[in-house]
């Protein structure tokens, strides 16, 4: 059974004035640069080459930057039931090591992703397995948020973002858990960022549901986080986070009628302006106006990071397909979520 929210909170806020303080080295940035320049020349990672461009959906007026890797139709997926799992983080290559001990208090290990399409793209593991389809804690979110933090400090031009892809249908591939931070691509700003622009920042209540651009075709929810990153600390990010994850599962109760055989799944995106979720139905789609075949060159996987408008095609139908005619981007994120709700009054239950 889902515990209320501030059983939640209390409980997971209980457990952060229990444990030891935690302290991301000030040179993480530098940490990361290196490891990723050795990882290159020593070949223990291969920087996939990709094509990107711009594009705009002529209804809705939303950006995305459309990606093509083919070499990536070789990335690992989601193992099929019955397929025999390992799990890559439990013993990771030592090339692929950024820290050891990220947060010095031996509860995550900083990795650099095996397969990246942008430089430096690494992966904030748990030490000890945990299961990616549990919820985020107070400790893991206030790690995710520091790193940016510190990482966005460097170059205060670069911003980054952390995600997480929880359940089958978020398009997440391992189930050690992790989230995964990289830097966002310059001259590129997530409409969550638009929508919280000039928000003084709050938490949901009956009054004030959290923000959702009425742009687009599927369900999200958003909250703008305080200006200042001395104000956010685990206790208001817990806040954020569980009343968005009630909000989201809430919705999957909404529909269970209609979809009975449908996990609870979810993408999670965090920047030092928002935090945003996503509830998911499908990991996969098909771009193809023909939707009666289901030809795999169409299918296209979609995560936490499509629901930015950072899109990634592996095969050229499907990359020619979305510059042909960019609306079907929308179609396809709305395929793998759920109905925009934005102007409907929320109900005592969902706010
Ligand atoms: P997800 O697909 O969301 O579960 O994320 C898994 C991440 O782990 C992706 O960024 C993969 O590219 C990355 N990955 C998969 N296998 C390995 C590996 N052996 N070492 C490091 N990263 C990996």
């Amino acid at each position: 059974m889902f515990k209320g929210r501030k059983d939640i909170v209390l409980s997971c806020t209980l457990e952060v004035t229990n444990r030891k303080r935690m302290s991301i080295p000030a040179n993480i940035g530098e940490q990361i640069h290196q490891t990723f320049l050795n990882a290159i020349a020593t070949g223990a990672i291969k920087l996939t080459e990709t094509v990107v461009e711009k594009t705009k959906d002529s209804h809705s007026g939303m950006q995305y930057l459309v990606s093509y890797a083919p070499s990536l139709a070789l990335k690992p997926e989601r193992k099929e039931i019955g397929e025999k799992r390992v799990d890559p983080f439990a013993n990771p290559s030592p090339n692929l090591i950024v820290c050891e001990d990220l947060t010095g208090n031996e509860q995550y290990q900083l990795l650099l992703n095996k397969f990246p399409i942008i430089p430096e793209h690494s992966l904030i593991v748990t030490k000890e397995y945990r299961d990616q389809t549990e919820a985020l804690n107070p400790q893991d979110l206030a790690t995710a948020f520091k790193l940016i933090v510190k990482l966005n400090k460097v170059d205060e031009n670069r911003q980054h973002l952390v995600f997480y892809n929880s359940g089958k249908a978020s398009g997440s591939s391992q189930d050690h858990k992790h989230l995964q931070v990289f830097e966002l691509p310059q001259n590129f700003t997530p409409f969550q960022e638009t929508l919280c622009s000039g928000k003084e920042h709050f938490l949901p209540n009956i009054q004030q549901e959290p923000l959702q651009s009425n742009k687009v075709s599927f369900a999200h929810f958003v909250l703008p986080l305080p200006e200042s990153s001395d104000d956010v600390d685990e206790h208001y990010l817990a806040l954020c986070y569980f009343s968005l994850l009630q909000r989201t599962l809430s919705f999957f109760q909404d529909w269970l009628n209609e979809r009975p055989e449908q996990t609870r799944s979810y993408n999670v995106l965090l920047t030092q302006k928002f935090i945003c979720l996503v509830p998911r139905s499908n990991a996969k789609t098909t771009c193809n106006i023909d939707r009666a075949s289901e030809d795999p060159k169409y299918t296209m996987g979609i995560n936490a990071t499509g629901y930015l408008g950072l899109l990634l095609a592996k095969t050229q139908e499907a990359y020619d397909t979305i510059r042909e005619d960019p609306t079907v981007i929308d179609r396809m994120l709305l395929d793998c979520g759920f109905p925009n709700t934005a102007g409907i009054k929320p109900t005592e239950y969902n706010y």
